[in-house]
C-alpha cells in the first residue's frame, strides 16, 4: 500500500517580520496508490512545505499523515517516523549532485550509506541509470554532464531504493524548456515502468496539467481545488483556480431585470445568460481569449483598441465596460484598430466576486 494520505495537515512558522506564517492551512487529501498527482500553485503557496512534512523533513503544527497503513508524523501522538524509514525518494529543486563523484557513486550513494552489498549495488545503479538515459555514463564525471544529465543523477539516486513514493519539487525548473518538456514524458515512463505513487511539485500549469492524474491548485496555503486536469480546467472552482489554469478574462458585471450589464458600461447589456442557480445581484464573468468570437455585426459592440498578428492566431484587445478583454482569434478576421466590433462569447462561467482569498483574508492570513 502506497496511498499518502494527509489528515487535518497544518504547518505554521514563526518569523522574525511576520509573525506567525500558516503555510499548509488543515489539508485534508488522499493520494492514491500509483497515481501521479501534482500540487500546483504561485510560489510562496506552500507547495515545498507539503512535499517536506510528506517526507519527514519538517514536522508538523497539528494533523496526521499516512503513508500506506502507518503513520509517519501524528502530531497529538508525538509520533514521527525518520525520512529514511519512510520508504520515499525524493528530488529537489536545487538539486545536489556531488562534484567529486562520478556518476556511478552518485547514484549507489544512498546504498552505500544502508551497507548494501556489492552485487546488488552494481545491478541496481546499472538499472537506475538505464531508465534514466545514463546507461553508459558510470564513470563520467558531473563536470562533463549537461544540465539534463544531472537532472537525471538526481532522478536515478531517488529511484535506485525503489522508493513506494517518489517526491519531485520542481524537478525540472532548471531546465531549457525544450528539454523540460522531454522530461516530462520520461518521468511519465519511469511511473509506468516503476509503479511509484508521484507527487510532484510545480508552479507551472502547463506541467502539471501534463503530467498529473490529478492536481490540487492551492493558494496562501490554502486547497483550493481538487481534481483530474481537464475537469479542473473546465470547471474551475474559482476565480483564483480559473485564473492560475489558462489566461482569462474577467469582467466585472451587475444583474439588473434579467439583464447582465459589464461595470462601467454605457448601459448596453452583456449577451449572456444568467444561471439558475446565480442568486446574486453582482458577479464575475469569465471567459478565456479563445472562446469569444468577433463579429461585423450584431454581439456586444466595442471597438478594437489593438491587434497584434502571432502566426497562429491574432489578438485583439477591447473594452466592455471599464474593462479590458483579451480575444485570441485564429484566422485572420481583417478588423483593424478602430473598427467597430462585436463580442460573440462562445463560453463564460460565473463566480462570486469575491470567491477565493479575499485581499482581507491575504493580510489575516500573513499575520496572524
Ligand atoms: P512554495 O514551495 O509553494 O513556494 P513554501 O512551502 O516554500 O512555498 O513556503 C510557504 C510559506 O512558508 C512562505 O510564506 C514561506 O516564506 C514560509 N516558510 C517556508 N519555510 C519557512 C521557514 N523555515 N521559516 C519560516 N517561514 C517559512
Ligand atoms: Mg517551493
Amino acid at each position: 500500500m502506497s496511498e499518502v494520505i494527509l489528515k487535518n495537515v497544518t504547518k505554521k512558522f514563526s518569523t522574525r517580520t511576520l509573525g506567525e506564517v500558516t503555510a499548509v492551512d488543515d489539508f485534508n487529501l488522499t493520494i492514491r496508490e500509483g497515481e501521479c498527482f501534482s500540487l500546483l500553485g504561485p510560489s510562496g503557496c506552500g507547495k515545498t512545505t507539503t512535499l517536506r512534512m510528506i517526507a519527514g523533513f519538517e514536522d508538523l503544527s497539528d494533523g496526521e499523515i499516512w503513508i500506506g497503513d502507518k503513520p509517519v508524523s501524528a502530531k497529538k501522538r508525538n509520533l514521527y517516523v525518520q525520512p529514511e524509514d519512510r520508504g520515499l525518494g525524493m528530488v529537489f529543486q536545487a538539486f545536489a549532485v556531488w562534484p567529486h563523484l562520478n556518476v556511478f557513486e552518485n547514484v549507489a550513494f544512498p546504498l552505500r550509506v544502508r551497507n548494501v552489498g556489492r552485487r546488488e549495488m552494481d545491478s541496481r545503479v546499472a538499472e537506475a541509470l538505464k531508465h534514466t538515459g545514463l546507461g553508459g555514463l558510470d564513470r563520467t564525471f558531473p563536470s562533463d554532464l549537461s544540465g539534463g544529465q544531472l537532472q537525471r543523477i538526481a532522478l536515478a539516486r531517488a529511484i535506485v531504493m525503489n522508493p513506494k513514493v517518489l517526491l519531485l519539487d520542481e524537478p525540472l525548473s532548471n531546465l531549457d524548456p525544450k528539454l523540460r518538456e522531454s522530461m516530462r514524458f520520461e518521468i511519465k515512463e519511469l511511473q509506468r515502468r516503476f509503479n511509484f505513487t508521484i507527487i510532484y511539485v510545480t508552479h507551472d500549469q502547463a506541467e502539471a496539467m501534463a503530467l498529473s492524474d490529478r492536481m490540487l491548485v492551492m493558494d496562501m496555503g490554502v486547497i483550493q481545488q481538487i481534481d483530474t486536469p481537464t475537469n479542473m480546467y473546465n470547471n474551475p472552482a474559482n476565480k483564483f483556480v480559473y485564473g492560475f489554469l489558462g489566461l482569462s478574462n474577467f469582467v466585472d458585471v451587475n444583474i439588473g431585470d434579467g439583464k447582465v450589464y459589464p461595470e462601467g458600461g454605457s448601459g448596453q447589456p452583456f449577451p449572456c445568460a444568467i444561471p439558475g442557480d446565480f442568486t446574486e445581484a453582482a458577479g464575475t464573468v469569465a471567459s478565456r481569449p479563445n472562446e469569444i468570437d468577433l463579429t461585423a455585426e450584431g454581439g456586444y459592440r466595442t471597438v478594437v483598441k489593438a491587434r497584434i498578428f502571432l502566426g497562429d492566431y491574432t489578438e485583439y484587445r477591447v473594452d466592455v465596460g471599464n474593462q479590458e478583454v483579451r480575444i485570441q482569434s485564429t484566422g485572420d478576421r481583417g478588423f483593424m484598430v478602430g473598427d467597430s466590433v462585436g463580442l460573440d462569447f462562445t463560453r463564460v462561467q460565473w463566480y462570486s466576486r469575491d470567491d477565493g482569498i479575499s485581499d482581507a483574508e491575504r493580510e489575516r492570513r500573513k499575520v496572524i
